[in-house]
């Protein structure tokens, strides 16, 4: 039998459903993606003896255990505590980590409670990983020649850690070599079967290798991203079957790919007004400031975001933007808006959303009826789409779908 790894979520939350073990999932895929076996995932509360029990049947099965979770300074945090006693061991308290924790809350200009001293005890023979972001120092536990590490619940703590110290000691144990990198390109507009019908051909010629792989991610109103996975004996070689192929599917794919890995929409087109020297208004009807919420999420939006105006009711965008009498689910209406907004507020670039968010009908036209308005230098002009879903998914398509149109404007042919 090979190396087995299984996943251990600690927490009572997680077993009363307030709160989603995401962990675990993510934990997986990344046990996948280093071809790691990985056969079992258990979840349990804050109990120390069905901790201890739930660690020992997992050791009983497999050579290692990841467990997230419990590892804070209050009464209900006793992993340390649980794996001391499988390991049959004490506890004993890291003066040096103690330091570090005190050194955490005085950069912070907080004083620490006494409490928080507890995530200095380690049990004697574990090995620390440093903590970088909480204060909880992540724990690598030898028991015979098994091993179970600890990882704090916080899901962005436990992916550094993860990342930085615990796939690469597993890897190493269970005699997985090699490098696997992935990355992923966003694209928006093409539908997944539209997508796989587009990659057919880089599907079969990577179905006969094997390495890399792609795969499809529906992110819903984030559109649909391409994950692409690579492999290689050092990161060198990964990273160059990873460039290879994602050039290879952005040749195929072109203006549909936005982005890749964590690059937003928001972001790519505040890049493109940055580089122009512009700046954008938004004037919204039935996305309500959402477009204006999301611009303003990217560092350094302030400049190349004017501002927004939310234009909901008729007489609104009548008086303040100029928009003549008339359907304001028009053609006419959406151009008018983001003409108005960028004279009004002096941007460069106009944008606009107006439409039917649902769930009834507007001037006699149906829910997911939607005007997305653009005015850049002398074009000025609107597109109609329908959007498919309920209220809150036809105003995210709305503007996300905006966003995209201003990007593919600024892009050019
Ligand atoms: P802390 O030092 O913050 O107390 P901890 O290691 O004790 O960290 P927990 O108290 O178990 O971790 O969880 C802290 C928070 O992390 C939880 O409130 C929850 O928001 C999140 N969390 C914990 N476990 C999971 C999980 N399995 N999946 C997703 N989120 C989780
Ligand atoms: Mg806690």
């Amino acid at each position: 039998m090979g190396y087995r790894a299984e996943v251990l979520a600690i927490g009572t939350e997680l077993l009363l459903g307030q709160i989603l073990d995401t962990n675990s999932a993510w934990m997986g895929q990344q046990l996948a993606l280093r071809g790691i076996e990985h056969v079992y995932q258990g979840k349990v509360g804050d109990n120390h003896e069905r901790i201890v029990r739930a660690l020992r049947d997992a050791l009983d099965r497999a050579d290692a255990v990841i467990c997230c979770g419990g590892l804070g300074p209050t009464q209900d945090d006793i992993t340390r505590a649980a794996i001391a006693e499988v390991m049959g061991v004490p506890l004993v308290r890291h003066p040096e980590l103690a330091d570090v924790i005190r050194g955490m809350f005085e950069a912070r200009g907080r004083t620490m409670p006494e409490s928080n001293l507890l995530q200095a005890d380690v049990p004697e023979g574990a090995s620390v990983i440093e903590q970088r972001i909480g204060t909880a120092p992540g724990l690598i536990c030898p028991v015979g020649d098994k091993v179970v590490y600890a990882v704090p619940g916080v899901p962005y703590e436990m992916q550094e850690m993860l990342e930085r110290a615990v796939l690469a000691d597993l890897s190493l144990r269970a005699g997985v070599t090699g490098v696997i990198l992935s990355r992923v390109l966003r694209t928006w507009g093409e539908s997944e079967s539209g997508l796989a019908e587009r990659l057919q051909g880089r599907i079969d010629a990577l179905d006969a290798s094997g390495n890399p792989t792609i795969a499809f991610l529906a992110s819903g109103i984030e559109g649909i991203k391409v994950r692409i996975t690579a492999k290689g004996d050092t990161a060198t070689e990964a990273q160059e079957l990873l460039d290879a192929e994602a050039a290879a599917v952005r040749a195929v794919l072109g203006r549909i790919v936005f982005s890749s890995d964590d690059e937003t929409m928001e972001a790519v087109v505040g890049g493109l007004l940055l580089a122009r020297g512009q700046t954008l208004a938004v004037a919204e009807s039935l996305t309500g400031g959402m477009v204006a919420s999301r611009l303003v999420a990217v560092p350094g939006a302030s400049e190349w975001f004017r501002g927004g105006v939310v234009s909901y009711a008729s007489e609104v965008k009548h008086e303040v933007l100029g928009v003549p009498e008339g359907p304001v689910v028009s053609e006419a209406a959406a151009i008018a808006m983001a003409d108005g907004v960028r004279r009004l507020l002096g941007a460069d670039v106009g944008l606009a959303t107006t439409g039917v968010a649902g769930p009834t009908e507007m001037e006699g036209q149906p829910p997911g009826t939607v005007w997305l308005g653009l005015a850049v230098g002398e074009e000025r002009s609107a597109v109609h789409v329908r959007l498919p879903g309920d209220r809150d998914r036809v105003r995210q398509m709305a503007c996300i779908s905006l966003l995209d149109r201003l990007r593919l404007t600024l892009q050019g042919p």
